[in-house]
């Protein structure tokens, strides 16, 4: 850790008179800095990332342009009212038109290849109440998404892709894959061409509101003023706010070296969507898996552990391709936010200080969104 303190120069050239700093460089700390400088051309606004690259959660995602399959939306109802949860629906679906109205669906490579929920034998009853409720959910979904049928059945399906052991698939025509990597890339790359000054190896260690400002403290010692601070942790946001209600929660993802003729192509949810897998071209992408060991993957540490990768490896092999030789060629993992709620953590904590943390499990949704509303909030309180 370099500890050698700012020169004059430094802090009159770069670090003088900020008017907004964001903390973390992921999808909603960049979106949040866009929309600031689109709203104030002539605003100092400056990322402070700790990462060489923003490493959290948006760099390593699955890539799912989803807004909730249908055991989710199940799920939703049983603990909020129907318009909550058709509002959160609505609010996903806009972000993601957002999200490809930003960046285009060229370079981020949106492909709407519709996404599948998988349901096995002893999920029958799961299964069952998903066909009582979805014509229901077809007419509440039809003026957000435009589709008269945005789920269907499609166990017709099921030979193509030969999976083993899964006995429907229900169809979402609404969803879609994004290349996760460019995206980040796009949003950085417009970040910086609006003049937001991204600076990388910077990681905050405290933030401390005095009365006409605040103080950023960084871990190598430097201490950078500013009059807006948001906060955009995500996953690590209680490293510095240990009062706010968000967790961290490890993903494992594993991706197969490319596998000739592969016929599994879209977006899937399998076991109610405690693990996902998608095609990216000729390969597969697996991850999830966090409920065979809650407490273990709540945590804010990278890595991996032999039970769930083992799991997800036996449930290529078992279930998604029993017939098709594959190697895995890589792992990672990735840390998310989450909370009781499924809502982010959007509100000021002073008056120089918001936070934009808790993204949960579709942040390539409501993020470009929820970098917008703090950019709102930093502006206009
Ligand atoms: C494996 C995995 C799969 C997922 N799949 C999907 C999916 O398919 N579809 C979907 O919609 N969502 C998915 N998600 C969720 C989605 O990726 C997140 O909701 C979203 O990326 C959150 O964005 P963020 O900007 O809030 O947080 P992050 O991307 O985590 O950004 C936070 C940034 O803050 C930085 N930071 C942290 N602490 C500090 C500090 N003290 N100082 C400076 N910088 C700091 C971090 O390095 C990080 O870059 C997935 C998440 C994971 C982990």
């Amino acid at each position: 850790m370099m500890t050698v303190n700012l020169s004059f120069w430094e802090k009159e050239a770069f670090f003088k008179a900020v008017d907004v700093l964001i903390i973390g460089s992921g999808i909603v700390g960049l979106n949040a800095a866009i929309a600031i400088k689109e709203r104030k051309p002539r605003y100092k606004v400056i990322v402070l990332e700790r990462g060489v690259l923003p490493i959290g959660a948006s760099t390593r995602n699955a890539g799912f342009a989803c807004f909730g399959s249908m055991t989710e939306l199940l799920d939703d109802l049983s603990n909020q009212t129907a318009d909550q949860v058709w509002a959160l629906v609505e609010k996903r679906w806009r972000g993601l038109q957002r999200l490809r109205e930003r960046l285009g669906d060229d370079p981020i490579q949106y492909r709407p290849w519709g996404g599948y929920e998988l349901f096995r034998p002893e999920e029958k009853a799961t299964y069952e109440a998903c066909q009582d409720q979805m014509e229901h959910f077809n007419q509440a979904l039809s003026s957000i998404t435009g589709l008269a049928r945005t789920f269907h059945n499609r166990d017709e399906d099921l030979t193509t892709f030969g999976f083993s052991g899964v006995e429907h698939l229900i169809h979402n025509q609404g969803e879609g894959q994004i290349h996760t990597g460019k995206m980040m890339a796009q949003l950085l790359a417009l970040a910086r061409d609006r003049g937001v000054e991204v600076y990388n190896g910077m990681e905050v260690a405290a933030v401390e509101e005095g009365g006409s400002g605040i103080s950023v403290h960084l871990k190598n010692k430097w201490q950078l003023q500013a009059d807006q601070v948001v906060v955009a942790t995500n996953g690590f946001a209680a490293q510095l706010f240990p009062e706010l209600a968000v967790k961290p929660a490890r993903n494992q993802v594993l991706i197969t070296r490319p596998i000739p003729g592969l016929k599994i192509k879209g977006t899937f949810h399998y076991d109610r969507g405690f693990f996902y897998f998608r095609n990216v071209n000729d390969r597969l992408l697996l991850g999830g898996g966090r409920c065979l060991d809650i407490v273990g993957e709540e945590t804010d540490v990278f890595g991996f552990t032999s039970l769930i990768q083992n799991n997800l490896e036996e449930l290529l092999k078992s279930v998604i391709a029993p017939d098709t030789p594959f190697v895995v060629d890589q792992w990672w993992s990735g840390i998310m936010g989450v909370g009781q709620q499924k809502v982010p953590i959007l509100e000021r904590l002073g008056p120089h200080l918001s936070v934009a943390v808790r993204l949960g499990g579709m942040g390539v949704a409501i993020g470009a969104q929820t970098g917008e509303e703090a950019a709102k909030l930093a502006l206009d309180g």
